[in-house]
C-alpha cells in the first residue's frame, strides 16, 4: 500500500465465470480523487455488463473523523446512477483487503455470498441462506466463521421497499440497492481486510484537535445528535428518550450517532423470535422518526422488526394505521413484505425545501434531511457536502452537522499548499459530475 493510504488498485469479478481480474487506476481516474467520483467513472466503463461497484476515498481507513466509509454505486432501474453511503467499517475493510475499488460484473448462477479478503475474493454459495430473516442470516454465516458483513440484500429483496444494510445496524437503502443485489444473485458482501493503513504523523496531531472540536460540540445527550437537528421529530426524541440504552460510533468516528434502543421487559420476556432480541440499533433516524409518528409508543419494535426482514422502515410506516393493536400491526407488516407491490417509494415527495428530492434519492434516500446553515462556505449545500464526503471516503453525517467544514479534512489529503489547490479544482469538477 502507497503511503497516501491508497492501494490504486480495483478488482473487476466476472459473476457468471468467477474469474477477478485486478487493474491499477488510471490517470484520470486518480484526478477524480475516489469514491463516488470514480465509481461514476467505472460505472460507465463497463455499463454493458450491469456493474455494481464498490470504492473507498483517500481518507477511508485514516485519520479524518468518520474515516469509515463505503460507497456502492449502480445504475438504478430509471438509469440513474445511485451513491449509497455504507458506513460502520465497510470502507476499511475494503481498503484493508488491498484493493481500493471492487466491481461485480454480470449475475451469478445462483445464490450466492461474495467474500474479499486480502489477495483473494471467493464466491461462496448461499443455499443455506434462502428465506432467513436478517439477524438469523447473520447467525448463520458466523457459523461458517464470517463476521464482518459489510452489505446484506435481505429476504425481501424482490420487493419494491427491500432495503439492503449492514447485519443488525440496517443502512440508507431506499434506492432499490437491495433489489439489485439480488439480480445479481449476491445474498451478502463480507470484507475481510487484514493488517494497518499507514498515515502521516501529523495526521495524528490534526485528529486530536479536530475530535476535540467535534466533542465539544455534540449535545449533552449523546443519543440526540442527529435528532436534535433534524425537524418535526419530537415523538422520535421522546422514544429515545425512554428507551436509550447506549451508543454505537462507527470506525474512528467521534460523534457515535447509532442509538441502541432497548425493547420494554414484557417484549423482551413475551418474544421467542430471535429477531427481535433485546433491543434495536437506529441508524436510519429519518426512517425512525417516520415511523415514530404512526407508532409513538412502540416504534422501536417495528423498526427491529423491519430491518429483521430488509425493508425500508419508512415505507413501512405509510402503511402502518396508528389505530391498530399491536400483533394485528405486526401481522400487517408482515403481509406488507410478502406481497408485491406496484408503487414506488415516494421518499422525494416530502424532502425539505433546499434540497434536491433526485439528488437525496440517488444518495439513498434515507440520510439526515439538515441543511446546512452556511451554504456560501465550499462545498457548503447539502448535495455538495455529501458529495464532497461520498468522493473523499468520510460519512456525510458529521458534515451535515456541521461538526466538521470539508476543508477541515483536505490536510489529511495533503499539506502542500500548491497541491491543495489542484485538489480543490479537481474535487469540484468530481462533485459536479456525481451531482449531474
Ligand atoms: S456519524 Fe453516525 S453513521 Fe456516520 S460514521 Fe459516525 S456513527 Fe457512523
Amino acid at each position: 500500500m502507497r503511503s497516501s493510504g491508497k492501494n490504486n488498485k480495483i478488482a473487476v469479478v466476472d459473476l457468471e465465470t468467477g474469474s477477478i481480474l485486478y487493474k491499477e487506476l488510471t490517470m484520470d481516474m486518480a484526478q477524480h480523487i475516489g469514491g463516488a467520483a470514480v465509481n461514476t467513472l467505472l460505472l460507465k466503463e463497463y455499463s454493458h455488463q450491469t456493474p455494481l461497484v464498490l470504492g473507498t476515498g483517500p481518507l477511508t481507513g485514516g485519520f479524518a473523523p468518520g474515516s469509515c466509509l463505503m460507497v456502492a454505486s449502480f445504475y438504478s432501474d430509471d438509469k440513474k446512477i445511485c451513491h449509497l453511503p455504507v458506513v460502520v467499517k465497510s470502507g476499511v475493510m475494503l481498503k484493508l483487503s488491498e484493493i481500493d475499488f471492487a466491481l461485480f460484473l454480470g449475475r451469478s448462477q445462483k445464490d450466492c455470498v461474495v467474500v474479499v479478503e486480502k489477495g483473494r475474493i471467493c464466491i461462496e454459495p448461499a443455499d443455506d441462506l434462502a428465506g432467513l430473516s436478517i439477524p438469523q442470516t447473520v447467525k448463520q454465516l458466523n457459523s461458517r466463521g464470517i463476521q464482518e458483513i459489510a452489505l446484506m440484500a435481505g429476504p425481501n429483496s424482490t420487493d419494491p421497499h427491500g432495503a439492503a444494510g449492514t447485519a443488525v445496524f440496517g443502512g440508507f437503502d431506499r434506492c432499490g440497492l437491495a433489489g439489485f443485489m439480488k439480480s445479481k444473485n449476491i445474498c451478502a458482501i463480507v470484507l475481510k481486510g487484514g493488517g494497518k493503513i499507514p498515515f502521516a504523523a501529523k495526521d495524528l496531531q490534526e485528529d486530536r484537535h479536530l475530535t476535540a472540536q467535534i466533542k465539544k460540540q455534540l449535545p449533552k445527550q449523546k443519543s440526540m445528535s442527529v435528532l436534535e437537528k433534524m425537524v418535526d421529530c419530537n415523538l422520535a426524541k421522546d422514544l429515545v428518550k425512554k428507551y436509550f440504552r447506549h451508543s454505537h460510533a462507527c470506525f474512528h468516528c467521534p460523534v457515535g450517532c447509532i442509538n441502541f434502543l432497548q425493547y420494554p421487559k414484557k417484549h423482551r420476556e413475551s418474544s421467542n423470535n430471535e429477531d427481535t432480541a433485546k433491543g434495536v440499533f437506529i441508524l436510519d433516524h429519518q426512517g425512525f422518526a417516520a415511523l415514530c409518528k404512526k407508532r409513538p409508543q412502540d416504534a422501536h419494535i417495528f423498526m427491529g422488526r423491519a430491518m429483521a426482514l430488509g425493508l425500508d422502515p419508512q415505507a413501512l410506516s405509510e402503511k402502518l394505521d396508528p389505530g391498530t393493536g399491536f400483533d394485528q400491526a405486526i401481522a400487517q407488516m408482515e403481509n406488507v413484505a410478502t406481497a408485491q407491490r406496484k408503487e414506488q417509494n415516494n421518499v422525494m415527495d416530502n424532502i425539505p425545501h433546499g434540497i434536491s428530492g433526485d439528488v437525496y434519492h440517488r444518495f439513498g434516500g434515507a440520510l439526515p434531511q439538515i441543511r446546512p446553515q452556511n451554504s456560501k462556505e465550499p462545498f457548503g449545500t447539502w448535495e455538495e457536502r455529501v458529495a464532497f464526503a461520498m468522493i473523499v471516503g468520510v460519512c456525510p453525517i458529521p458534515l451535515l452537522l456541521q461538526l466538521i467544514s470539508p476543508t477541515a479534512l483536505i490536510p489529511f489529503i495533503t499539506r502542500d499548499q500548491s497541491q491543495a489547490k489542484i485538489y480543490h479544482s479537481n474535487l469540484e469538477k468530481s462533485i459536479k459530475m456525481v451531482l449531474n
